[in-house]
């Protein structure tokens, strides 16, 4: 199966934090952390509908500027999400420009902006360039368990960890994906037609064998209706399951984070996450409310990710090349018992 959710990061991992995820076949970007875009070209930018910010350190959030201005004058909605705090932050931002002949723009930019309290509630504003980015609340809403948003076919669900401030961890998800075998669905003598959505559908759901499904059986050069229990069409289907892509930047390394970030890592394809700091420096890294690349590697580890990308180097070892992305390798990597640390 093709993978529709293809990630890098927008800068070399000694630059500013940041992942832009392309989502095939929907036109559209998600991006992650909005430090120095400006490697991203307009026409990449452009096709962005959803920021997620961890926390406003201005190595995550000082491009907004950048994007603001590229999507400025167009009739387009982006939405921002971010911590506690995340929708002042927007509000001051667009504040401290000046916006006397914005009315006379033609389109009408909208920044729909959700901060995530720690208690899982959503608050909501809308910054519209037609009302001069005045801010105009929005009820509030809960997320449903870890769930922050829906992006197309996409989830994206998030964990609120500590890095001495609220920092968000995010993971991306796409549903599994139903292949109906063509060639079997003959072999039955049965149709191509709309119900094999609901057969689909009931797979995915996995209801019980006797659920009847309305089929459509040939007969002739027609088609007739005909109900068959799910068990007897199961066979037809192939369930493949949907990437999942995770994003874990400034944490520190204490138990709570732990935990919380391997649940919302938990298997995932890849898992883009910081390596501020070199095992040797931990207790700096530690004072920082950072992770060191071997912790990195191994919260990787613990989470039963497919593959590491490590990123969010400090330039301290800049002239160290690829260390911390080795050292948080070797930690993914490791077989025997973990190290105590
Ligand atoms: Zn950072
Ligand atoms: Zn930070």
């Amino acid at each position: 199966m093709r993978p529709t959710i293809h990630c890098h990061l927008v800068n070399d991992p000694f630059g500013d934090p940041g992942m832009y995820a392309d989502i095939m076949f929907e036109g559209r970007a998600l991006l992650f952390d909005i430090g120095d875009i400006t490697a991203l070209p307009p026409r990449k930018l452009l096709r962005v509908s959803h920021v997620f910010v961890s926390h406003a350190h201005m190595d995550h959030f000082a491009g907004f500027d950048h994007l603001l201005h590229l999507f400025l004058g167009r009739d387009k909605t982006l939405a921002l999400f971010g911590p506690a705090g995340f929708i002042d932050r927007v509000g001051h931002k667009l504040h401290a420009y000046t916006w006397n002949v914005i009315r006379n723009y033609q389109g009408d930019l909208a920044l729909a902006v959700t901060e995530v309290a720690e208690d899982g509630t959503l608050r909501r504003a809308r910054f519209r360039s037609s009302q001069a980015f005045l801010r105009e609340s929005m009820p509030d809403a809960r997320m449903d368990g870890d769930l922050l948003a829906s992006c197309g076919g996409l989830r994206v669900r998030c964990a609120v960890l500590d890095h001495a401030t609220p920092c968000l961890g995010f993971a991306m998800e796409e549903p599994a994906h139903v292949n109906i075998w063509k060639n079997r669905l003959d072999a039955m003598g049965l149709a191509v037609g709309p119900w094999l959505r609901d057969l689909k559908r009931a797979v995915l759901d996995d209801l019980p064998a006797a659920t009847p499904i309305g089929a459509l059986r040939r007969s002739g050069d027609d088609t007739v209706a005909a109900t068959l229990p799910l068990g007897a069409l199961r066979g037809l289907a192939e369930v493949t399951a949907g990437q999942k892509i995770a994003y874990v930047v400034d944490v520190r390394y204490v138990p709570g984070n732990i935990g919380r970030i391997r649940q919302l890592a938990l298997g995932a394809d890849e898992l883009f996450i910081e390596c501020a700091f070199l095992q040797e420096d931990a207790e700096q890294a530690a004072r920082k409310n950072h992770l060191t690349a071997w912790q990195a590697g191994r919260l990787a580890r613990l989470s039963q990710v497919k593959r590491l990308v490590p990123f969010h180097f400090s330039t301290r070892y800049m002239d160290r090349g690829n260390v911390p992305g080795d050292e948080a390798r070797t930690a993914f990597q490791e077989t025997g018992g973990f190290r105590n640390q």
